[in-house]
């Protein structure tokens, strides 16, 4: 059983949440033709330094930047670079805070300029089997019953879900038990109580499920080169129904979904 978090703790992985939220907000504002995922980061490095917290990816395990910054066929994890963004690219932002002892950690697939049809799928599905799996997020569930739903959304529409990564439990550390997987069978992994928080975060490939790591060690690129999306939300699971605590609310009241 997978400890459940107090409301103060949960209170303060909400301040986190909203920091983090509004941070990718603020990345969105910026996203378009021209513009590069090192600036992108930047904005980001500001605005959640600004709000008194800390970029908790920067320097996680030797990252070498605050945010992850993945475009097209990687699938999370990218170094913010130089690289332009063009008419046509997704960009998934990752962001994480340490704020007040505790951790906030979302992700957001936007689209650069104009996308073609495949692509605007490819980002609706993989948002949408996010909020399936957070239905899915009740007490007395199991993160398998999250894994089946997001799965059986997804590839319903012909996409594929990436195994090799998964969601994790949020607290003092950005990554605890349980693992919350974005495959898996109904009825099966880690029971769910009232109070665990959990981050949800399918990644889904328009093609293959196949990806390797890049030589940089961090990186991860779709085997076929083909486009991946990654969504991301901190919820609470509640009897009957989660409790979120991060939002995309704030990216898509400014017109940048
Ligand atoms: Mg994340
Ligand atoms: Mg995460």
């Amino acid at each position: 059983m997978v400890k459940p978090k107090t409301e103060e703790e949960i209170g303060l992985l909400r301040e986190n949440a909203i920091i983090v939220s509004k941070t990718l907000a603020e990345v969105g504002k910026w996203v378009a033709p021209g513009v590069t995922t090192a600036k992108l980061n930047e904005v980001a490095e500001t605005f959640i330094r600004d709000n008194g917290a800390i970029p908790s990816f920067l320097g996680f395990e030797g990252f070498p930047a605050a945010t992850c910054m993945s475009v097209n066929d990687v699938v999370v994890h990218g170094f913010p670079s130089d690289y332009v963004l063009k008419e046509g690219d997704i960009v998934s932002a990752d962001i994480g805070t340490l704020y007040k002892g505790y951790n906030g950690d979302s992700a957001y697939t936007f689209p650069v300029g104009e996308v073609n049809a495949e692509t605007r799928k490819l980002l609706d599905v993989t948002k949408a089997s996010l909020y399936k799996g957070i239905e899915a997020a009740v007490a007395g569930a199991r993160t398998g019953d999250i894994g089946h739903a997001v799965q059986s959304y997804v590839e319903s529409f012909g996409f594929s879900v990436v195994r090799e990564l998964e969601g994790h439990g949020l607290g003092k550390e950005m990554h605890e038990a349980p693992g919350v997987p974005n495959f898996g069978k109904r009825g099966h992994g880690a029971r769910l109580a009232e109070g665990v928080v959990i981050c949800i975060e399918p990644m889904v490939n328009a093609g293959g499920r196949g990806v390797y790591l890049a030589r940089n060690g961090w990186a991860v690129h779709t085997a076929d080169h083909r486009k991946s999306a990654h969504f991301e939300l901190t919820v609470v699971v509640r009897h009957g129904k989660a409790e979120q605590l991060s939002t995309f609310d704030y990216i898509e009241s400014t017109d940048n979904s």
